[in-house]
């Protein structure tokens, strides 16, 4: 008799719960393998951590354990799921980011892997249905909802069965407005962009870069370049070098939508690369992830989680654009890509390269203490120099026809059009109109579970709440008083789309937010129509500033830079300043020169001024003043936990204690605008205690005390906790 030791992911628990099942000898199973087990009144899928062997007959093993044991029905693969790297790796990340093992294992492996609370023949499908829309059908008498379902339908060619919700699909089907054919799963779902890029051989500033990090003997690189300096350049060479050594790579981008242009680079000089995509279906991540496993693949490019992939022998890992907030994860396990690529790095002797024009100021710092080395390119790649930043105050420079265009941008985007070049406008800020409110009684909306300003969005005339999702109708109505007379503040993309439209009759624009990019390749055919078509404008949030190289854009204008300059976060400058970098780099990437226009009405702050004359280290060097001064990340370590209840006393009591426990470090600072610090959303109360502190693996101890010497108070006051690891969030 085999008796195996069995993950499980059964409740949301802060605890790994093991069970124990057994199976016959002559079932070939080891540790590593996932197991079809009963559970309760279901049939689950759990991760065999243990295996030991005992020769008493069933009723005695029993009997001796005291244990009703129960037979596992079916063993779902012939070899660990996990080679031992990650393996030992997932349980690294237990300790450090104080996760059930179990939810660092659904983390490291790809869907249709995951020992999750799925049924077995959800698992094991070959065959994926694929839900068309039926020709000549008729819309009317439908709700707004199954119209707006039934042009997602339309607009992607048909989408799969289990990413729509059944229940509405069902209801179409039986008006007979769909159809669900069976589809053949291909490797080949990732469209192409269809750029090609020239070939280039190093420049000498670039070709230093490459044989530096190649040469030394130091394991982490920043490669600190300007932007357009041909980082991407420098990055296919290395991934030449270790791959021509029968090595693997993994090159992480920020978002992999927003990077279409990086992939296709690497597609034209590689064969055998995986692409582990966040809009893959789970089979289509499957067959790359297979890929990757078999050796077919040896380079992978991917977001965050393609940190993960299950490459046998790494020699080099890149971080493109490292400073990108999206490469924390701010669920458990808390983990951030740069450190997970560290540690693996560290375990194949491979090499880590962390490239930006504006790093982090983590990464900065541990470079310029000599932890990382430094590798610099100064120059552009087509010797340009970096494009002139024109700052314009709007105190006292708003154009006649709208506050929100000065003369200055104004005028420059005119001659743009007049010369037929192309403009990208960064608004970073989608809908229309961030806050309504009522103008006869003060009503404000508000989502119902946030409580955060709903956005009035103009498109299906909405509010949606940007944090959850929800959505609803806007009536026009004042729920309160009746009124129907409104006040739209603040400005999205909708209403800069809006202005733009009415006063520039050349402009061809495109708009670029979450909006617009919703459907499958959203990004892409808005790229694409960009570069090829006869659009002159590119307007969008952030999305808009991320690894775009156009190269007849010539103007680059910034509509309001103190958006993201006035959020509530230590941050909030560091990230600015890396912002309006990027989106300034995107001008003047050809041969014709660039210029660009901030809009702002701090044109005194810092982070502005350094921004026009592209100095990042000094900005560098006047920012960490302020974070010495007050004691911040990178000259501490900041981790939160946040208590999570649908009861306000039950979480606030559990909170006090939590509070008196970390209280008693004498190194720990445990701050905030009010702790502990409570908010609701989705009805639960969050209640979240900030900790700062010099020294990590205190804070890392503490936690991991908190969370085994609480667990059954945790438990009993029916609260779970999140613990976030070197926390991004304030607030
Ligand atoms: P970065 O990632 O640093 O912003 P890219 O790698 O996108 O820069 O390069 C910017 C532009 O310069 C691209 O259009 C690229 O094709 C071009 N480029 C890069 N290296 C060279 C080179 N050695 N010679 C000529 N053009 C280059
Ligand atoms: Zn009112
Ligand atoms: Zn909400």
């Amino acid at each position: 008799m085999k008796i195996l030791t069995v993950l499980i992911e059964y409740h949301i628990s802060n605890m790994d719960n093991l069970y124990f099942y057994i199976c016959n000898d002559d079932i070939s199973i080891s540790i590593g393998c996932r197991v079809y087990v009963p559970f309760g009144h279901q049939n689950i899928v759990g991760y065999v951590i243990d295996l030991r062997h005992s020769d008493l007959s069933y009723e005695n093993l029993c009997q001796k354990d005291n244990v009703n044991y129960k037979y596992i029905y079916k063993v779902l693969d012939e070899n660990p799921i996990l080679d031992n790297e990650l393996f030992n790796l997932a349980k690294y990340m237990s300790k450090e980011y104080v996760a059930p093992l179990i939810s660092c294992l659904q983390t490291i492996l790809p869907p249709t892997y995951k020992p999750a609370k799925t049924s077995l023949k959800e698992i094991k499908y070959k065959q994926l249905k694929k839900v068309y829309i039926n020709e000549n059908i008729n819309y009317d008498n439908l709700k707004p909802k199954q119209i707006e379902l039934l042009d997602k339908i339309k607009n992607n060619n048909g989408i799969l069965l289990k990413d729509l919700p059944i229940g509405q699909v069902n209801t179409l089907i039986k008006y007979n407005l769909v159809n669900i054919k069976l589809v053949k799963v291909t490797d080949d779902y990732f469209k192409d962009y269809q750029k090609k890029d020239n070939f280039h051989n190093l420049n000498d500033e670039q070709k230093k870069a490459y044989q530096t990090i190649i040469d030394s003997n130091k394991q982490v690189f920043l490669l600190q370049g300007v932007t357009g300096s041909g980082k991407t350049e420098v990055y296919l060479n290395l991934c030449e070098y270790y791959h021509s050594l029968g090595k693997g790579v993994i090159v992480l981008v920020p978002e992999i939508s927003l990077t279409p242009m990086i992939i296709q680079r690497f597609k034209q000089r590689f064969t055998d690369i995986a692409i582990l995509h966040g809009s893959l279906s789970s089979k289509e991540k499957q067959i790359q992830y297979d890929k990757i496993k078999n050796g077919q693949a040896k380079i992978v490019i991917g977001a965050r989680s393609a940190i993960f992939a299950p490459l046998k022998n790494i020699g080099l890992i890149i971080l493109d654009e490292e400073q990108s907030t999206s490469y924390k994860q701010d669920q458990s396990p808390t983990y951030h890509a740069r450190d997970i690529a560290i540690y693996r790095a560290n375990f194949f002797n491979a090499k880590v390269v962390l490239g930006s024009a504006t790093p982090s100021f983590e990464t900065k710092a541990r470079a310029m203490k000599g932890v990382y080395q430094i590798v610099y390119i100064r120059h552009r790649a087509n010797n340009q120099e970096l494009p002139p930043v024109y700052i314009a105050n709007m105190r006292n420079e708003v154009s006649e026809f709208s506050y929100m265009i000065s003369k200055t941008l104004d005028q420059e985007i005119n001659n743009a059009l007049d010369n037929n070049e192309k403009i990208i406008l960064l608004q970073n800020r989608r809908g229309y109109a961030p806050y309504v409110s009522c103008r006869n009684c003060g009503y404000t909306f508000k989502c119902p579970n946030c409580e955060l300003s709903l956005s009035y969005h103009k498109n299906g005339d909405k509010f949606k709440c940007h944090y959850c999702n929800y959505e609803i109708k806007f009536n026009h109505i004042c729920p309160k008083c009746d009124s129907q007379d409104f006040l739209f503040m603040g400005t999205g993309t909708q209403k800069i789309e809006e202005i733009i439209q009415q006063n520039y009759p050349k402009a061809k624009l495109l708009r670029m937010d979450n909006d617009t990019t919703n459907i499958k390749n959203g990004h892409l055919k808005i790229l694409e129509k960009f570069e090829k078509e006869d659009f002159n404008i590119l307007l969008g949030t952030q999305m808009v500033s991320k690894g775009l190289d156009f190269h007849d854009v010539t103007l680059v204008g910034v509509i309001n830079a103190d958006i993201s300059l006035s959020a509530a976060d230590f941050r909030s400058a560091e990230l600015s300043f890396d912002l309006l970098s990027q989106v300034s780099g995107r001008a003047g990437r050809g041969d014709k020169p660039g210029k660009v226009v901030i809009q702002t009405y701090n044109p005194e702050h810092y982070a502005i001024s350094l921004v026009a004359k592209h100095d990042y280290e000094l900005f560098y060097n006047q920012e960490m003043r302020f974070r010495h001064k007050l004691n911040y990340p990178p000259f501490s370590y900041m981790s939160s936990l946040t208590i999570l209840c649908e009861k306000a006393d039950q979480a606030c009591i559990l909170g006090d204690k939590i509070f008196d426990f970390l209280n008693k470090y004498q190194e720990f600072e445990l701050l905030g605008p009010a702790f502990p610090y409570v908010f609701k959303e989705n009805n639960k109360i969050k209640l979240r205690i900030l900790i700062k502190s010099k020294n990590h693996s205190l804070i890392n101890e503490a936690l991991n005390k908190i969370n085994v010497t609480f667990a059954k108070e945790i438990k009993e006051r029916k609260c779970s906790i999140l613990y976030d690891i070197d926390t991004y969030k304030l607030l």
